[in-house]
This record gives structure tokens, sequence and C-alpha cells, in this order.
């Protein structure tokens, strides 16, 4: 069942190893087949390099088990509360990687200081406040999902399609599994951009409005002309 989105699911987790996001088994990248109402997703604590396509597990929007033995990622219910709020989403990805990391144990949002973050977020990408005791004991993984969601409010997801957590990492999320490992590359980029501007300049402020704004529509507007016709870049 699912074996094409399975093959990418694998993909997308090796990706992430590939583009030095992840340390051992930390990590996790799913994707949903919405017609079915059913997410792929990487198997809980399995390495890497002896993970197979056929390993990927397969739960619902519930994250219970549709197919397979193993347990899924044990962020999977983080996953699947972000799937049943945003339905035009169809990848998220959750990594632990440095950069993007370190604002989120500060508890910093990282400021849009230059084109590269404008061409990719549609403002700073915020941090989702830590959980209280009682939500974490009461669902952790579930509630880390409510925050991120209640934390983007209003935004349109796939015009922010990333977030930090609190003394966590970030998550990020596109229209495919491959969009959401793009993005998450890409937040890892413009957090480690932001860290060496703020160390040369610690009141370096953020990009002008109108520059913001000119380089986020102009990939992404109604009227986008950046890169070559339906490449996407
Ligand atoms: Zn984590």
């Amino acid at each position: 069942m699912l074996d094409q989105l399975k093959e990418d699911i694998f993909r997308a987790n090796l990706q992430l190893v590939e583009h030095r996001l992840v340390c051992l088994t930390w990590g996790n990248v799913s994707g949903i087949d919405r017609k079915r109402g059913y997410v792929v997703i990487k198997p809980s604590g399995v390495s890497y390099t002896d993970m197979k396509a056929e390993d990927m597990m397969v739960v619902d929007l519930q994250g219970r088990n549709v197919q397979g033995t193993m347990r899924p990622s044990s962020d999977t219910p983080t996953h699947v509360a972000l799937y049943r709020a945003w339905p035009e989403i169809g990848g998220v990805v959750h990594t632990h990687s440095p950069m993007a990391t370190a604002f989120a144990q500060a508890g910093r949002e990282i400021p849009c200081l230059g084109t590269t973050h404008a061409d990719h977020f549609h403002g700073a990408v915020r941090v989702a406040p830590a959980l209280a005791a009682d939500e974490v004991e009461e669902d952790y993984e579930a509630n880390t999902g409510h925050g991120i969601i209640a934390c983007m409010g209003e935004v349109p997801p796939l015009e922010l399609p990333g977030i930090l957590t609190a003394h966590h990492g970030p998550f990020t999320w596109g229209r495919t599994a491959d969009e959401a490992v793009q993005h998450a590359i890409v937040l890892e980029a413009v957090a480690r951009m932001a860290m060496d501007t703020l160390l040369l300049n610690p009141s370096a402020a953020p990009i002008p409005a109108y520059l913001a704004e000119k380089h986020y529509m102009r990939k992404h507007g109604a009227d986008a002309y950046y890169g070559q016709q339906g490449s996407g870049s």
C-alpha cells in the first residue's frame, strides 16, 4: 500500500542526512495521501543507514498504525495534528538542525534580516512557546502540534512554512514532503545567516518591509516572475 509515497518519504528522510540536518536517528519526515487520509512517516529510532523504503509506517490521521508492525516516529501526533489543521500541506519535517535549534533554545524568533529569508518565509520565523507541565503530561506530542497551530494563528501555513518550538527545534512543512525538506534546509541556512549577522552587528535591523515584500512576491505572488515557468525556483 502506498508504495510510491513510501519511496518518496524514505528518500526525503535520507535528504535530511545528506544536508546535515540530523544526527543519529533525530529527525523525521512524513507525507500524506489526502485521498485515503493516510500519512506515511519514518519508523521510530531506526538508523538512517539500516532503514528501507518498506519500513516506512502508514498511520491514519489520528496517528494509529494502518500498516506495519514497528512503532511510527514518536513525533507522529505532532505531524497528524498539522495535517488535520491545514488541508493545504502535504509534507512535514522535524529536525534538530543546529542553528535553528539554537534560536529555539534561546526562545528567539529568526528575524527576517535579508532577502534569502524573504524569498522563502513571509516574515520572521516564530517560536511556539514551551508547553506547561500538564500539557506535556497529558499528550506531549499532540499538544506540541496544537501549540504550533495556535502560534501560527491566521497566517497561511504555506506563506510561513516553518516554526521553532521553544527549547526544542524546528518543524517545517510544504505542499509535498520534498518541499518540506527544502524548507528545512532553507530554515537552517537563514538561521545560520541570522546568527552571523547578529554576531557582527547585534542591533542589525530587519530588512525593510518593501524589500521583503518584493522578494517574497516575485517568487510566490500572483505575478511571480522569479526562475523559469513551472520550475518553482
Ligand atoms: Zn525533536
